[in-house]
């Protein structure tokens, strides 16, 4: 299991609060025009005009959003950011800038933090987002991180939830169910290893359920490939509860029902193999799973032939007028409705 590194530990109060935010912000430099006044200030200066600004926040509290005992720093760092990106991209919008909220407690030393930091950053970097500020303070006990992200898209690209229309088709990008069987890998090396700390972690050939939940992107590929094809999509979500409970999501914002094709589910060999291993049906891994950070999208009937060729997007099932029915045909040809049984934060 991962541990801190403990050589080299520097203390919190060694550097106190405003040490501790130059060693963290130390060279950020702003990439984006909209990016007028970053950190150093008592606030950020954006300027996006003419384009809408679009603002979404998420917090993170250890113990209940993650689990430090197998996430490593940086990665968490990155995961928190991407996840934000992803917000931006399920409104086929770009992220442009981060601010950045940490609550500490002194269990944790500067290292750890430089290593969240440079997650962050990474993100950044490879997403072309600015980090131009954020809050820090101490915590009693655990982590507490709040990331807010700021995105832009031109006025008539903005795409919501709740713009379906009856009959249009529902894609989802990439494959799902990923993302929690690697979460379920993670926890049965976990309990093997607080059983027996000598008992080494066997995660051999599982590198893509893991990266998938360790280190998940945001499909910004997917909303430039869409734009290229001419496509701006009716509504869309993305994937953060499973893939049922975004589509009750869409289905309700939409005044819509849906009806999805289990064998269209994509899902890949890996999570197949990781399902098959905890008696699980695959595709309720993907319909209950959570954090694979797809998009869940609906276009019109008369974009189909600008998006079949699309490598990464597949064809799932469509809308209907059957407001409140959403179904799902299963592999034995059953008519099933999907219930929510996606994770929620607030049913702990
Ligand atoms: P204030 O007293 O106005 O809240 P701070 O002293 O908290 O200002 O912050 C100083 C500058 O450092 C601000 O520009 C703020 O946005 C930035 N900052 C503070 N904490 C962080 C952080 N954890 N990550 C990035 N920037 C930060
Ligand atoms: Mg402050």
């Amino acid at each position: 299991m991962l541990s801190e590194k403990e050589e080299n530990r520097t203390e919190l109060n060694e550097l106190g609060e405003f040490g501790l935010i130059d060693l963290l912000t130390d060279g950020i430099t702003l990439v984006n025009p909209s990016s007028i006044k970053g950190v150093g200030d008592d606030a950020a200066v954006i300027d996006n005009s003419g384009f809408r600004t679009l603002v979404s926040t998420d917090l993170l509290v250890e113990g209940v959003h993650f689990d430090l005992m197998y996430t490593p720093l940086k990665h968490l760092g990155y995961k928190a950011a991407v996840v934000n990106f992803s917000d931006m991209a399920a409104m086929n919008a770009e992220p442009k800038q981060i601010v950045v909220g940490i609550a500490v407690s002194n269990r944790f030393s500067v290292e750890a933090l430089e290593a969240f930091y440079e997650g962050l950053r990474l993100a950044c970097t490879q997403y072309q987002v600015d980090l131009v500020g954020g809050d820090t303070t101490s915590s009693k006990s655990g982590l507490f991180i709040s990331i807010t992200v700021i995105g832009q898209a031109a006025a008539d690209q903005v795409c919501y939830r709740g713009g379906a229309g009856e009959s249009d088709l529902i894609c989802v990008s990439g494959d799902l169910g990923g993302a929690y069987m690697g979460l379920l890998l993670l926890e049965r090396e976990k309990a093997v290893f607080k059983a027996d700390p000598s008992v080494q972690p066997d995660l051999d050939g599982f590198d893509y359920v893991l990266s998938r939940q360790l280190k998940p992107e945001a499909r910004m590929d997917v909303v430039a490939a869409l734009r290229e094809a001419g496509v701006r999509p009716t509504s869309m979500i993305d994937i953060s509860d499973g893939l049922a409970s975004e589509l009750l999501h869409l289905s309700k914002a939409s005044a819509l029902g849906c009806r999805i094709y289990e064998p269209k589910i994509p899902i890949d060999p890996t999570t197949v193999r990781v399902a098959e291993e905890f008696g699980m049906v695959p595709a309720v891994a993907a319909l209950n799973g959570g954090e694979d950070y797809e998009l869940l999208f609906t276009v019109s009937q008369a974009d189909f032939e600008k998006i079949r060729h699309i490598e990464s997007i597949s064809i799932i099932g469509h809308m209907t007028a059957n407001t409140g029915e959403v179904a799902m045909v299963t592999t034995d040809d059953q008519l099933i409705p999907l219930k929510a049984q996606g994770w929620d934060g607030l049913k702990q």
